[in-house]
């Protein structure tokens, strides 16, 4: 069976964590300190606090801007549950807007969803490809839309206007206008889950990039003590000789990174622009070559003017079929003993959004993608002969669902 993302896990992550619990130093400590240096160079920004998951540390950003009940906060349609359910935690009413075709929220929409309420906008570059950022700047920097933000909170008013936290738990590594993202709007939060791009089993970190007359680097601090229940001293300078005493300054989140997890971070940082990047990209080429001549496939953007992907998902869609017929040919695909995946079912659809009122009717273009998608296997480990498999496989459940034919 070819699975669908094993992360990368060989001797040399081992043998660096094995280090880590060598040194003493388990929890935060120098690894983090030295992983957030070098996030935050990759990623063109001074300041990064590395924390336990991208869902942690977006709500703790949330919760940074006094996003609370009778707030609402824009969230695409299509994307993983993860950034909607941090709006819900804050109490927060979530507003769904559709996507286009390559995914990303459709910039278009979303000012008419915009009203006296909405607080934050969360963007999700889906599969690793960067949104418009340009167009959802100028969006929140119009003036009328500016003339309605109605700021509650202290950072609120010294923002002035909508916060925009970019969902970049599929994007590390990819490019808008030739930059690493992490630089493009207030907060861009990555994901180092399991089977992200780039992993320490759970984790994440946030780019502090606040326009003045914010300090990033006070802004730095003051997260990194909400990441430790807003005590004043972390571990490590309360380990100080004689430094026992702390303060605790708000009732903040537990959310911080460890030195073991940052210990495999630091491994796959390392390798990350030279063996990481190249081999999804290649896998991505054989996908792009093997399906080219299908005229029954959409094949996935993953490059344009101003963006370059990260490389993170091959989201295939299939022309004309319904969903009964996608969920059969992915049926097939397993038999074939082919791991696929479908990301994702768009939230109304999810019992809970239901639930709250949500339709997935409302989001028409959402629907469509969602009935015809298929999320192909990208990892290190892949072999060619395995991702021409994988071809062959999609082309065979094809043809059996939709023409009834065998084929080799
Ligand atoms: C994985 C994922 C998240 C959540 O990341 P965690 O680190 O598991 O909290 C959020 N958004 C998207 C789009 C994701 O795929």
């Amino acid at each position: 069976m070819i699975p669908f993302s094993p992360p990368r896990i060989d001797d040399k992550i081992v043998s660096e964590v094995a280090d880590a619990l060598r040194s003493g130093w388990i929890t935060t400590g120098p690894k983090t300190k030295l992983f957030e240096k070098k996030i935050a160079k990759y990623c063109n920004v001074e300041n990064v606090l590395a924390v336990n998951s991208w869902t942690t540390g977006a709500e703790l950003l949330l919760y940074w801007f006094g996003i609370k009940e009778g707030d609402e906060v824009i969230v695409p349609v299509y994307t993983y549950c993860a950034s909607a359910n941090i709006v819900r935690h804050r109490g927060a009413k979530v507003i769904m807007v559709d996507v286009n075709s390559d995914f990303g929220i459709d910039i278009s929409k979303v000012e008419k969803y915009i009203s006296e309420r909405t607080k934050a906008i969360i963007p999700v570059d889906v599969g690793g490809l960067p949104i418009d950022f340009d167009g959802l700047k100028e969006i929140v920097n119009k003036r009328r839309v500016i003339d309605k933000f109605n700021p509650q909170t202290e950072n609120q008013k010294k923002l002035g206007r909508i916060m925009i936290l970019s969902d970049a738990a599929h994007s590390f590594g990819a490019k808008y206008k030739g930059l690493n993202v992490g630089s493009e709007v207030d907060f861009t939060v990555f994901s180092f889950h399991a089977v992200k791009n780039l992993t320490t089993a759970e984790g994440g970190a946030i780019c502090i990039n606040l326009p003045t007359p914010f300090d990033n680097k006070e802004i730095y601090k003051e997260l990194n003590t909400l990441s430790l229940h807003g005590q004043n001293k972390d571990a490590l300078a309360k380990y100080q000789k004689g430094n026992w005493e702390y303060d605790v300054i708000d009732a903040g989140f537990k959310c911080n990174m460890t030195d073991i997890l940052s210990s495999i971070g630091l491994v796959e940082f390392a390798r990350y622009e030279t063996e990481t990047l190249p081999k999804r990209k290649k896998i991505f080429d054989i996908y792009y070559e093997g399906l080219k001549n299908c005229d029954w496939v959409e094949l996935p953007v993953s490059k344009d003017t101003n963006r370059e992907s990260s490389y993170h998902l091959f989201l295939l869609k299939i022309k004309d079929v319904s969903l009964e017929e996608r969920n059969s040919i992915i049926q097939e695909i397993f038999k074939l003993d082919v791991s696929v995946n479908v990301h994702y079912k768009p939230l109304p659809l999810l019992s809970y959004y239901k639930k709250l009122g949500y339709e997935i009717n409302d989001y028409p273009k959402a629907k469509s993608i969602w009935e015809r998608e298929i999320s192909l296997p990208v990892y290190f480990d892949l072999s060619n002969e395995q991702i021409e498999r994988v071809i062959s496989a999609v082309k065979r459940a094809y043809y059996k669902i939709k023409k009834n034919e065998t084929i080799i």
